[in-house]
């Protein structure tokens, strides 16, 4: 397991396939097997004699962006946080609501001390008091393992007990946003916060705070002990670096494939398998639903942070779904506008009000494509968050796409 980061497709789908469902603990590697490898050891040399800004450098040079949808270079978040006075935190957002998004969850139940190590990296670099993680609750095998494996951790005197605080999510969307999040890790309703000021002048119990991914910070470690060029020697289509791409919906093998991060939805199709039997390419999702759905004519995109502006949408956590001739787009993205109805907090009138009429607009057998279009500007304008901002491009990418189904 050390090393499945860089298998092929081939065997990262096999190792899934042969993986448990929430029915058994995963068979990953942990504390004693990870350390044997040379896991803690460059914890253990920055923590003796390390220089941040060099390990800021590394991290920077090796293109590593935040992935858990926002895509902001990780290095420059530790400056930010650490040009503020402390003490300061950091916490990890391991909520993973994104549907169509396991990325996450793949790597805790395989490596999870690569997580561990990266993410007490990024700690010792902005010198944080504590580490809160937020993990996802429906993910019980990672929450055990977690438990576990930072028990160890205290055990073996790497952290003192108490300095990762894992804390549960409850099942809200919303939490997944990282002030939101820091609302929650307080004790509170999760909504989402007006910025400025940024969390990291202004997080967890208003103290700075770092805010990594799961999967950002598994990188961190591994480019601290192996190099930048991990990321930055590879080149696809014009772009640098690896994407973990969580691929479901028609395709024969749905799993997580690790891809550089220049692949088109044809590189992502061919990793998992090929189209499912009898079912013809006609539309993807290329990141989650805040991303909507693009039509298969559009198959020689990069799907990488930036190369999908120009279609009006983004890479998010790329949870890739794809849709074949027995789907309607429309169905789709009407499906999505349900899910953002359900889980707007609530705290702002154009999102909660225009969730619930776009989805009203969206049942009827004829869309209202100017009525929709201009509830899309009002969301999109005058919404607080990503939520609400976000939750117009399936509807307007259908209305872009497939206007022959509405
Ligand atoms: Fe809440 Fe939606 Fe407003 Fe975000 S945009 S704060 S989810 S109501």
């Amino acid at each position: 397991h050390n090393h499945i980061d860089n298998a092929t497709p081939e065997l990262v789908h096999a190792a899934i396939a042969a993986g448990d469902t929430h029915h058994k603990m995963p068979d990953y590697e942990g504390f004693e097997a990870y350390r044997a490898g040379g896991g803690y050891a460059e914890l253990a040399r920055l923590r003796a004699d390390g220089d941040w800004e060099q390990v800021q450098d590394q991290v920077l040079a090796s293109g590593l962006r935040g992935l858990g949808g926002a895509g902001f270079p990780s290095g420059k978040k530790w400056g930010f946080v650490r040009a503020n006075p402390g003490p300061r935190y950091l916490a990890v957002n391991g909520d993973e609501g994104e549907p169509g998004t396991f990325k996450d969850r793949y790597y805790l139940e395989r490596t999870p001390h690569l997580f561990l190590e990266g993410m007490l990296i990024a700690a010792w670099a902005v010198e944080a008091e504590t580490c809160f993680i937020y993990m996802r609750d429906e993910y019980p095998a990672v929450l055990e393992i977690l438990a576990t494996e930072i028990a160890a951790l205290e055990a073996a005197g790497i952290v003192e007990p108490g300095y990762i605080d894992l804390r549960r999510g409850a099942g809200a969307y919303i939490c997944g946003e990282e002030s939101a999040m820091i609302e929650s890790i307080e004790g509170k309703r999760g909504l989402p916060r007006h910025r400025p000021p940024f969390v990291a002048q202004v997080g967890v119990f208003g103290r700075p705070t770092l805010v990594h991914n799961v999967e950002t910070l598994k990188w961190v470690a591994r480019i601290v002990r192996e190099g930048s060029e991990i990321l930055s020697s590879v080149t696809h289509n014009g772009r640098t670096g690896l994407r973990s791409y969580s691929v479901s919906g028609r395709v024969a093998a749905p799993g997580m494939y690790l891809l550089p991060a220049g692949s088109t939805i044809v590189d992502i199709i061919d990793a998992a398998g090929g189209m499912a039997e009898g079912h013809a390419f006609k539309a993807y999702q290329p990141g989650g639903p805040s991303s909507g759905v693009l039509p298969a004519s559009l198959d020689d995109v990069p799907l990488d942070f930036d190369t999908l502006q120009p279609h009006g949408t983004f890479i998010g956590s790329a949870a890739v779904v794809v849709l074949s001739d027995q789907d309607r787009v429309r169905d789709a993205a009407l499906n999505m506008l349900r899910f953002f109805e359900a889980e707007s907090c609530g705290q702002c009138t154009p999102c909660r009000v225009g969730c619930e009429k776009a989805v009203k607009l969206m049942q009827a057998e004829t869309w209202d494509q100017g009525l929709l279009e201009d509830l899309s500007q009002a969301m999109v304008d005058a919404s607080i968050c990503g939520l609400g901002q976000a939750a117009p491009n399936p509807i307007r990418l259908t209305m872009k796409h497939f206007a022959d189904e509405i």
